[in-house]
């Protein structure tokens, strides 16, 4: 299904879309105070970037170094070039420490390889533990935003959900009594666990340590509860040096939720006694997407959710109707990469606004590539009938000036003098939600000469 059919879905509850918008502009502004009192946000950003452009251009390298030192840590590591290793790797994992009953902190990778049914399927149990996880885990649902899973929900559908899943009262969905039953139920999973399994904010090349940042400490919770801790990274999560922390934890928590520092940046460096540690290294097509100069910068992103909060059609068609792991505008740029044919229409989910670029932490070119995309969509995919014909002939009027002075002329009259129905007739998808402007009098170029002979 193409992003605007699926985004119609989501639109048919206005009151919700409404809400759900200025649900995530409120986190916007709380980014905005929060960068802004920040001296030096933008040198920040900038270094960022800067450290991210140069661990991608020497990530063999990296890969490598962080490897030996994890291997030194007393860390076993493996490498998959693809979902279905990962998965396979995984379950190779809990099938030597006979582990049946797995938590599993927030990672977008394990939903990007579709672990949890992998798992399942094989007779694992796998509880999300991140609470907009488990919502959306117990609604069968794909998470909806990266940091805020469960943000097309009301706490009101949770409350139902949880009826139904967890035995709760009806409580007119209060969020503390709701968080409180969820606590109890996560505290069982927890016990219970044979394995946990994370994923990675940053990974340290020169300590062979990781970061695993949550803002409720359900990793820490899991890791240090189960005997077998697997952590799951994807190859662009390296950062070189363990000072360079200091720049990502700062951006990460102001840029996603306007937070000084996400509340449990755990550091996970060697398996403590007793215990195992594992690392799976996993590419999934980041490699090709390394390859393509255009687009290479999208794999700087740190999943801070920003170019999410920002964008206007994200907050108004919501994160399901990209149809992608990632969604929003990030997404669109790293989805078309994966399969072209699939995302063929995510590129054009975007009003090219630019306000993507502007907030994020690692000064991804978002839009730019957003752009590119759709350059080479165009090129390499059928498009349809009506687009490619209005959009040839919107080309030759927009490259005669002669001609685009009469088409102008028929549309300011038309605009002025024909009634409704006939301007947001079928054909207007523009019209099916709003009004076009009544058409001025005269052109611009009317105006401006008709403005200089007078002063003259
Ligand atoms: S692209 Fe930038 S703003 Fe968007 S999630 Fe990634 S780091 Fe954040």
């Amino acid at each position: 299904m193409s992003h605007s059919k699926a985004a119609t879905i989501f639109n048919k509850d206005e009151k919700k879309v409404n809400w759900h918008d200025k649900a995530l502009w409120f986190v916007r502004h709380k980014r905005d105070k929060s960068a802004h009192s920040v001296k030096g946000w933008e040198e920040l950003r900038n270094l960022g970037h800067g450290i991210k452009a140069h661990t991608l251009s020497n990530l063999d390298t990296y890969l490598i170094q962080f490897e030996e030192n994890a291997i030194k840590n007393g860390v076993q590591v493996h490498w998959a070039a693809d979902a279905d290793e990962h998965n396979k790797i995984v379950q190779s994992i809990l099938k030597a420490h006979n582990a049946k009953k797995v938590v599993k902190s927030k990672s977008m990778l394990t939903e990007e390889c579709h672990l949890n049914p992998f798992l399942e399927a094989n007779d694992i149990e796998v509880i999300d533990t991140d609470l907009g996880e488990r919502i959306v885990q117990l609604a069968k649902e794909p998470p909806s935003h990266i940091v805020l899973p469960a943000i097309h929900k009301k706490k009101e559908e949770v409350d139902v959900l949880f009826q139904e899943h967890l035995g709760t009262k009806p409580c007119d969905g209060d969020p503390q009594y709701l968080t409180g039953e969820a606590r109890k139920h996560l505290r069982e999973k927890f016990i219970q666990a044979d394995a946990a399994i994370t994923g990675v904010n940053f990974a340290v090349a020169d300590t062979g340590g990781f970061v695993v940042c949550t803002n409720e400490g359900n990793a820490d919770m899991g890791v240090h509860l189960a005997p077998v801790h697997i952590a799951c990274m994807g190859i662009e999560k390296l950062i070189p040096k363990q000072e360079h922390l200091g720049v990502f934890l700062r951006l990460l928590g102001r840029s996603a939720t306007g937070q000084h520092i996400t509340t449990y940046s755990s550091h996970f460096k060697k398996p403590r006694n007793g215990a195992k540690m594992h690392i799976v290294i996993v590419d999934n097509g980041r490699t090709e997407q390394l390859s393509r100069p255009d687009f290479r910068a999208s794999l700087h992103c740190i999943r801070c959710g920003a170019c999410m909060n920002t964008c206007p059609i994200y907050r108004r068609s919501g994160g399901h109707s990209y149809d992608s792991t990632i969604p929003g505008p990030i997404g669109s740029i790293l989805s078309p990469g994966k399969d072209l044919k699939k995302h063929s229409t995510l590129p054009f989910a975007s009003t090219l606004c630019g306000s993507c670029s502007d907030v994020c932490p690692v000064k991804i070119d978002i839009h730019t590539q957003l752009y590119k995309w759709r350059q080479i969509i165009t090129k390499e995919t059928p498009q349809p009938f009506i687009k490619k014909t209005s959009m040839k002939m919107m080309g030759n009027i927009f490259s005669k000036p002669s001609q685009f002075d009469k088409v102008g002329k028929v549309a300011r009259w038309s605009l002025r003098n024909l009634p409704k129905g006939m301007i947001n007739s079928k054909p207007n998808v523009w019209g099916k939600a709003r009004d076009l402007p009544l058409g001025p009098k005269e052109s611009f170029e009317d105006w401006y000469k008709k403005r200089n002979k007078d002063e003259q």
